[in-house]
């Protein structure tokens, strides 16, 4: 049976770091009915960016607003799509070096697999969750995978 290309160790470090989670509207709708907040209400206590973009607001260690160390992400449920996609980013999934470099980071990724079962596994992993986006619609660039399925041959073995 083939190995698991990434398992979360609950490490904390992808909500921890500089921030930059980007919410899309149907994150921000989610997030706000768990928290009984209007939507307004929930932007501008719990976002800041510029123009349409939404970022999550960060605590001033730069951890995410909702990591509490110890017990995680206290919005788990229903947490936003870039944190559900990790690590099968675009970038990830295009480039192996970037792949390789994540790994640094992140201990979930299995370093025993190639790059070739890594994409494999992510495209099947997006696709369950409904998790790939095209370059028209809101939220991360991550996410905007659509140019890839399109291209993949070899590769996606689906
Ligand atoms: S960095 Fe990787 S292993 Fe650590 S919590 Fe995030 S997804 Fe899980
Ligand atoms: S929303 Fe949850 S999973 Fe995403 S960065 Fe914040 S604490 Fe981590």
């Amino acid at each position: 049976m083939t190995e698991n290309a990434f398992t979360c160790q609950m490490c904390g470090n992808c909500c921890t770091g500089e921030g930059g989670i980007v919410l899309s509207r149907s994150d921000r709708v989610r997030l706000c009915a768990l928290l009984d907040l209007s939507l307004s209400a929930f932007e501008e206590r719990y976002t800041h960016g510029a123009g349409s973009t939404f970022h999550l607001t960060t605590k001033e260690d730069g951890s995410c607003i909702f990591f509490t160390p110890g017990s995680g992400c206290e919005v788990h449920t229903v947490k936003p799509d870039i944190c559900r996609a990790w690590p099968f980013f675009l970038g990830n999934l295009r480039d192996e070096l970037s792949w390789k470099m994540a790994m640094d980071y992140c201990p979930g990724i299995n370093p025993n697999l190639s790059h070739e079962e890594f994409l494999h596994q992510g495209m099947e992993y997006l696709r369950a969750r409904g998790l790939i986006r095209d370059c028209g619609q809101d939220g991360a660039r991550s996410l905007q995978i659509e140019d890839l399925t399109a291209s993949l041959k070899g590769g996606d073995r689906t």
